[in-house]
């Protein structure tokens, strides 16, 4: 049984008890999390990872919480906060070294303004450097996975560096989900006046392109479908073409509703709960499954559905 003073004098960061992740989500949905903890630092990260395994309770890793769909009963065991606990980058002449907290759209920035090319057109994603390595996070044709030369993880025990080939990275998903990233080595490229010049016009016209197509307005998780790949649905149609042409914008269900802007997204408008969230996904699913013969898969994460009946 844990005691919460054990808690205390292991970490030294901020520990708190049901924390609503509503707080700690894009979206604002979420129910409260048994143990929330903030870590000072990277040591104490550690340290509060390894008391929660050897007490045998889960341990879900949060970085801004901007691709997460938590339960309203909220999560068994302990949420851990990276984002003020994983600080700190260099920018080398080939590239950068960053921990898992930092902002993605900051190291995109950064680096771009240091010249360096690779991931400068993700600067509009709201999450962390951890966040975008777990969801291979990608936009305007560049994903993390193009750029990582190294990721270091925890695994409870020790520290590993993982190479790029043995990290599993596919569309918007990696093999990190069950460890712990810590920060992670990308190999950028050196770019010529011309080519900064280019890729100026081109982050402009994508920060546009976003700011148009997007609810940026209302609490939200980005897409909560992934597309379906080359080849898996008619006409190469994304999951938002396919919802729209379902008829689904500006559906919504108590607090929740699917954008009018971006059909696929939900925004929260006030009061949403996680399970009017997930009845509209059930819906956009089964329209979709129904019109279009496609099944989409989720690329937003869920936390605390396990047993849940959702
Ligand atoms: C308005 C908006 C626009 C978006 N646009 C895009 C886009 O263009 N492209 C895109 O790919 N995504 C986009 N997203 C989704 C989201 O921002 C990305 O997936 C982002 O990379 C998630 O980072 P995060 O820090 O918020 O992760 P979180 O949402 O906090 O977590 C996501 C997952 O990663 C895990 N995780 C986070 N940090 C760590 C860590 N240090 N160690 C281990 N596990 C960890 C969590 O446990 C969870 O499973 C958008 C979201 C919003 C709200």
């Amino acid at each position: 049984m844990l005691s919460l003073e054990e808690l205390r004098g292991v970490v030294r960061g901020k520990v708190l008890i049901s924390e609503p992740m509503s707080d700690h989500t894009t979206i604002g949905v979420g129910g409260p999390a048994d143990f929330f903890v903030e870590p000072v630092d990277r040591d104490d990260l550690c340290r509060a990872v390894t008391f929660f395994r050897r007490h045998r309770l889960p341990c879900l890793v949060l970085g801004r919480g901007s691709n997460l769909l938590v339960h309203d009963d909220g999560v068994r065991g302990a949420v851990i906060a990276a984002s003020g606990a994983l600080c700190g980058y260099r920018i080398r002449r080939d590239g950068l070294v960053a921990s898992a907290g930092e902002p993605l759209s900051l190291l995109a920035a950064r680096s771009f303004e240091a010249g360096l090319g690779g991931i400068e057109m993700l600067q509009g994603i709201p999450g962390t450097l951890g966040g975008a390595l777990v969801m291979n996070a990608g936009a305007w044709g560049q994903q993390m996975s193009d750029v990582v030369v190294s990721v270091d993880v925890f695994d409870g025990d020790r520290v590993r560096t993982l190479k790029r080939d043995a990290i599993g990275f596919a569309y918007r998903c990696s093999g990190l989900d069950d460890t712990v990233v810590l920060g992670a080595a990308l190999r950028l490229r050196h770019l010529s006046e011309a080519d900064v010049r280019e890729r100026t016009a081109a982050r402009e016209e994508a920060m546009r392109r976003r700011k148009a197509t997007q609810p940026l307005s209302w609490p939200n998780a980005g897409s909560i479908f992934r597309n379906p790949l080359p080849g898996e649905s008619p006409d190469g149609l994304g999951a938002g073409a396919m919802i729209e042409q379902c008829g689904l914008k500006g559906l919504g269900v108590g607090g929740a509703v699917i954008s009018d802007v971006h059909a696929n997204m939900i925004i929260n408008t006030g009061g949403a709960t996680a399970s009017d969230v997930m009845e509209l996904i059930h819906r956009a699913r089964e329209a979709v499954s129904s019109r279009f013969g496609v099944m989409l898969e989720l690329e937003v994460m869920l936390a605390g559905f396990e047993n849940a009946c959702c």
